[in-house]
């Protein structure tokens, strides 16, 4: 095959006159839409992303965070895939240089088996999400622009439906809290680290400075479930729109107790990660954070956010510091979503992709094939 057109020929993806003059093709689907002579290639390689400001957690602090950045080639095409490995979530270089080596795409001739191929890699050994994702997310990328059409096109979601994008505000000093506040003024919407004794007083700096609505992220940190009730009802008189996590996932029946009392939504996120447990959290939470490295890829998160809205929950699409690769996939499902919080590549000095932008607060899609991303470095 000699080029992208004699490609789009040989899979019908060309319209009009042109048709006319396309050989009859014989044999099955395999046949019809790839050459088998072609075969795909996977790469890999660890990148540290520089985070603009110390991030803080309930947990922990860090000014880093490792990435795997992976390709896969086919017929000249590049698909590109992101791995992003917080060391709360258990990967890290090693976990994922070991897994991904294992990762031999060559035994398949045609990316469009994308259920094959992504049912090979997961089965390559348990857990490794984020390792898993970065092939999801490249294995998409490259069917998209070999199809030459942006995900969200391809899924039937409309670009004008993606949400508003919540920007995150670590947890600090006042002084620093204040300073990125008005950093943040082009975002419509605010989300607050909480989990501290200082909780309060954070929400009232950042009430000093603006009156947006927020959102709270509390990642597991509140302890008894009547304080946090009491919280909750404070935290809605302040403005805040839903509650992500607000005590530890183990805690179950204390979670649906206060999902059942609070006043605002309360989200799953540490609680929930791929689609094996959309189920196990309906019914403890109002809705789930769904993120890409949580669940091993684009696949996992259609249909978890699939069966969230069966069980009428509501969907948020999260994300972890990644460069705008995993941001943009994950953006192409948020018109599935009711909230997005697509921010992780905002908090980095050095992305080398570019892709979904954030315009007037609200997630913007390009008209771009595949996930939606150039690389500028
Ligand atoms: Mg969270």
């Amino acid at each position: 095959m000699k080029n992208r057109r004699d490609f789009l020929k040989n899979t019908g993806l060309i319209t009009g006159s042109a048709l006319c003059a396309l050989p009859i093709i014989k044999g099955g689907p395999a046949d019809f839409f790839i050459n088998k002579s072609t075969k795909m290639v996977f790469r890999f390689r660890p990148y540290e992303l520089q985070l603009k400001h110390v991030f803080t957690l309930a947990s922990n602090s860090r000014k880093t965070t490792p990435v795997m950045l992976t390709e896969i080639e086919y017929d000249g095409i590049i698909g590109y895939g992101e791995a992003s490995m917080p060391p709360y979530l258990g990967e890290n270089y090693e976990t994922a240089g070991n897994f991904l080596k294992q990762v031999d795409l060559s035994q398949f001739s045609n990316p469009f088996f994308m259920e094959d191929i992504l049912a090979y890699v997961d089965k390559i050994s348990p857990g490794n999400y984020a390792a898993k994702a970065s092939v999801d997310i490249a294995l998409h990328d490259l069917v998209g622009k070999l199809m030459n059409q942006p995900w969200f096109r391809i899924w039937g979601l409309n670009p004008q439906h993606t949400p508003n994008t919540s920007f995150t505000i670590g947890i600090d000093s006042p002084e620093v809290v204040k300073e990125k506040v008005l950093e943040a003024s082009p975002y419509k919407i605010l989300k607050v680290k909480l989990g501290r004794s200082t909780d309060k007083e954070m929400i009232s700096t950042i009430r000093t400075v603006t009156n947006k609505p927020l959102c709270v992220d509390v990642n597991q940190g509140w302890k008894d479930k009547k304080e946090a009730l009491d919280m909750i009802f404070w935290l809605k008189e302040q403005g805040v729109v839903f509650v992500e996590q607000p005590m530890p996932k183990e805690e179950k029946d204390n979670i649906a107790w206060l999902t059942m009392n609070s006043p605002l939504p309360i989200i799953a996120d540490e609680a929930v990660q791929t689609v094996s447990d959309v189920n196990s959290v309906s019914g403890i939470y109002s809705g789930i954070n769904i993120k890409l490295m949580k669940c091993g890829g684009l696949r996992a998160a259609h249909i978890m956010a699939d069966i969230a809205r069966a069980r009428g929950m509501k969907v948020m699409i999260g994300c972890m510091t990644e460069t705008s690769c995993a941001v943009s996939a994950a953006a192409q499902l948020s018109p599935l979503t009711d909230w997005a919080d697509l921010d992780g590549n905002l908090l980095i000095s050095n992305d080398i992709f570019d892709g979904v932008k954030i315009v007037d607060g609200k997630v913007t899609l390009p008209d771009r094939a595949g996930i939606g991303i150039t690389k500028i470095k």
